[in-house]
């Protein structure tokens, strides 16, 4: 199926229309909307808590009003209306969905992070590691180039060999004498 009409289907207003009606279906659509749009996973937990908080705060505000005994003008009306008590159901819902998501992304996140942390910090030691490496190789090769510089090439004395000598005096690899330059 074409992505666009996939984007459609799992669109912010039906997930919104199917959790109303049949909230099972709607949290289904809810996961398929996090895998359409991006950065779902960041608005959807704070549209839910939202739009629940919202949907929720006449009951709130009536259970605040009693607690301090005070009257808000047609409060009661609305939390009487049959409408009202759906959309408290759906609120309730809403809020509950928010808190867990809210609580699921925040998790994935942090767990994403770690992840890459140890990655970035993998491939530092081994670059790490590389620059070692190469510098120690850097060293060993100059040392053989100085000396290659300082070496001499002398033919024994005692037995004609020719040897190769790296200060002024050495050893006949061949005879063992001394021999100079
Ligand atoms: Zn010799």
């Amino acid at each position: 199926m074409n992505n666009q009409v996939l984007k459609l289907i799992f669109s912010l207003p039906v997930v919104l229309l199917l959790l109303y009606l049949f909230p099972v279906l709607g949290v289904f659509f809810a996961i398929g909307h996090l895998f359409y749009h991006k950065k779902a996973y960041y608005y959807l937990p704070r549209l839910f808590l939202s739009i629940g908080i919202i949907l929720c705060l006449p009951k709130i505000l009536e259970i605040v009003s009693q607690k301090f005994s005070f009257t808000i003008a047609s409060l009661s009306e609305l939390l009487e209306m049959p409408i009202y008590s759906q959309m408290y159901s759906y609120g309730k819902l809403l809020v509950i969905l928010g808190v867990i998501s809210l609580v699921l992304s925040e998790l994935f996140n942090v767990l994403a992070r770690l992840g890459r942390n140890s990655l970035i910090d993998y491939i530092k030691g081994q670059e790490m590691e590389t620059a070692k490496l190469t510098a120690k190789n850097d060293l060993k090769m100059k040392e053989k180039i100085e000396k290659s510089k300082n070496s001499h090439v002398v033919i024994c004395p005692y037995c004609g060999a020719d040897n190769l000598i790296y200060t002024t005096t050495g050893t006949c690899k061949y005879c063992r004498k001394k021999i100079s330059l």
